[in-house]
C-alpha cells in the first residue's frame, strides 16, 4: 500500500508553521509498514487542492489529508474532496448534536459557520473529534482510501490513533525494522565501494549510507510481517557488511565514539588522562559529557603552548627544539607525562596543526596522537584534510577510536 499525505493550509506554505502533521503520520504509517512516497503541501485554494488530489490519485492508494475541516471560509478540504468524488455533503446528526450541545452549554452564539463543521461526505465513516468540533472522515472508493483529518495536531493525533490506526493495521501488518551501523576511519565513498554490490543487489533489507562529521552510517531497513524475521534479515546483511568493513564499525546508533571508548575503558577497569594541544580540551569535554565519566577519566592538561608543555608536562626544551611540538617524540612524551602526573592507567595526547596556517613548517592537518601505558608509548600519525574545526573534531574522534580498540 502506497500513501501520500496532503497537508492543506496556506500558513504552511508561508512558513508560519512546520508540517508536523506529516511527520507524525509518516512515522505512524512506517510503523504499520505502509510506504509513504510523497508529502504534498497545498494552500487553502480549491483549484490547487484539486490538482494535488488528481496528482496523488495517480501514485497513491491511500491519501491522508490534514487541515481545512474547520468553520471558516478558507476551510474547504471536504467541499473539494466531495466534488472530486461526486458525493454530497450531508449533516452528520451526531456531530451536529454535539455542536448544538456545546453552544447551549457555554451560552455562546452559534453561527451558520459552526453548523458547517457537522457536514460530512455522504457515505463516509465519520471519525469523532474528541478535542474539537469538526469530525474526520474515512471513505473507500475504487480501491483507494481517502482520510480527512483536522489540522490542529492535538485534534488530529488522537483521531488517528483511535480510529485510523486500528482501521489501517487491520489490513496491513507489514513491519519495518531499521538498524543504523556507525563507522569511523573510512570515507563514505571508500565504504560504498566496498559494499556496492550489496547496496545495488538487494532491496530487502535496503542499505542507505550517510556521511556526517567524518563518520559514515549505514541504515539497514527490512520489511516483513514478522518483526523477528525482519530482524534476522538485518542480522544477515550486517554480517555480510562486517565481513568487508568490520574493522571500521564501532557501534549502533545512538552509540557515539566517546561512548564506545568509555564503555571499553570501563569494561577493562582502566582510567585515562589526556594532554591536549590542538584539541584544546575537546577530548576531555566530550568524554565528560558522558554521565559516569569519572569512572574512567582522571583529568587533563591543556598544553596549548610550548611553554606549558615544558612547565606542566616536563617536555624537554631540547626535544621541542629538535623535533618540534608536532612530532612523534613529543606526542609520546606528552602521553607518558600526563599519564604519570594524573595517576592514570593510560595517557593520551594530541598535538598537531589545526590551521589555517602551517606550523613548524608542518602542513595543516598533520596530527600526532600519543598513547602510553605503564610499559610503553606509541604514536600515530594522521594527515587530515578539512577546516580547523573539522580537523580538531576528527582528532578528538581519532583519540576515542584508538581507545575503544
Ligand atoms: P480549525 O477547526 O482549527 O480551523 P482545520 O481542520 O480547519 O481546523 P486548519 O484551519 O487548516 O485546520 O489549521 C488549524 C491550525 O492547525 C493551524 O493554524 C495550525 O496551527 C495547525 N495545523 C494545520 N495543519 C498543520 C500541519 N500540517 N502541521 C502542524 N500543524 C498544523
Ligand atoms: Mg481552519
Amino acid at each position: 500500500m502506497n500513501a501520500e499525505i496532503i497537508a492543506v493550509g496556506s500558513e504552511l506554505l508561508l512558513g508560519q508553521i512546520a508540517n508536523t502533521n506529516a511527520q507524525f503520520l509518516s512515522e505512524q504509517l512506517a510503523m504499520l509498514g505502509i510506504n509513504v512516497y510523497f508529502h504534498t503541501v497545498v494552500g487553502d485554494n480549491p483549484d490547487r487542492l484539486k490538482m494535488a488530489v488528481k496528482q496523488a490519485e495517480k501514485r497513491a492508494d491511500l491519501i491522508i489529508f490534514t487541515g481545512g475541516l474547520g468553520p471558516t471560509k478558507d476551510d474547504l478540504t471536504k467541499e473539494t474532496i466531495s466534488k472530486i468524488l461526486g458525493r454530497q455533503l450531508v449533516y452528520d446528526q451526531e456531530a451536529l448534536q454535539s455542536i448544538l450541545d456545546y453552544y447551549k452549554k457555554t451560552g455562546r452564539h452559534m453561527t451558520e459557520n459552526n453548523r458547517k463543521q457537522a457536514l460530512v461526505i455522504e457515505g463516509s465513516d465519520v471519525l469523532p473529534n474528541r478535542q474539537g468540533m469538526a469530525p474526520g472522515m474515512l471513505t473507500e472508493t475504487s480501491g483507494r482510501t481517502y482520510i480527512l483529518l483536522p489540522g490542529p495536531p492535538f485534534e488530529m493525533r488522537p483521531m488517528y490513533l483511535d480510529y485510523v490506526k486500528p482501521h489501517l493495521s487491520g489490513r496491513h501488518s507489514e513491519q519495518i525494522v531499521s538498524r543504523v551501523l556507525k563507522f569511523f576511519g573510512i570515507g563514505e565513498s571508500a565504504l560504498e565501494t566496498e559494499i556496492m554490490d550489496l547496496i545495488d543487489g538487494q532491496s530487502n533489507p535496503t542499505i542507505a549510507p550517510l556521511a556526517k562529521e567524518s563518520e559514515v552510517t549505514l541504515r539497514l531497513t527490512a520489511k516483513h510481517t514478522d518483526r523477528l524475521h525482519a530482524e534476522q534479515m538485518i542480522d544477515q546483511t550486517e554480517q555480510l557488511i562486517k565481513g568487508r568493513v568490520g574493522q571500521y564499525f564501532y557501534g549502533y546508533d545512538p552509540m557515539t565514539l566517546p561512548m564506545a571508548a568509555f564503555y571499553q575503558l570501563k569494561e577493562n577497569s582502566l582510567t585515562v588522562a589526556a594532554a591536549e594541544s590542538l584539541t584544546g580540551g575537546l577530548f576531555s569535554k566530550q568524554l565528560t559529557d558522558i554521565p559516569g565519566a569519572s569512572d574512567v577519566f582522571k583529568g587533563s592538561i591543556i598544553s596549548y603552548s610550548n611553554d606549558v608543555k615544558e612547565r606542566q608536562l616536563d617536555i624537554p626544551a631540547s626535544l621541542l627544539a629538535s623535533d618540534g611540538a608536532v612530532s612523534e617524540a613529543c606526542a609520546k612524551a606528552m602521553a607518558q607525562s600526563v599519564r604519570a602526573k594524573c595517576g592514570a592507567d593510560i595517557g593520551v595526547s594530541f598535538t598537531g596543526v589545526a590551521g589555517p596556517e602551517k606550523s613548524e613548517d608542518k602542513d595543516v592537518g598533520t596530527v600526532y596522537i600519543g598513547i602510553a601505558d605503564a610499559m610503553t608509548a606509541y604514536s600515530f600519525l594522521y594527515h587530515m584534510n578539512g577546516t580547523r574545526p573539522s580537523i580538531r573534531i576528527r582528532t578528538a574522534k581519532s583519540g576515542f577510536d584508538l581507545l575503544r580498540r
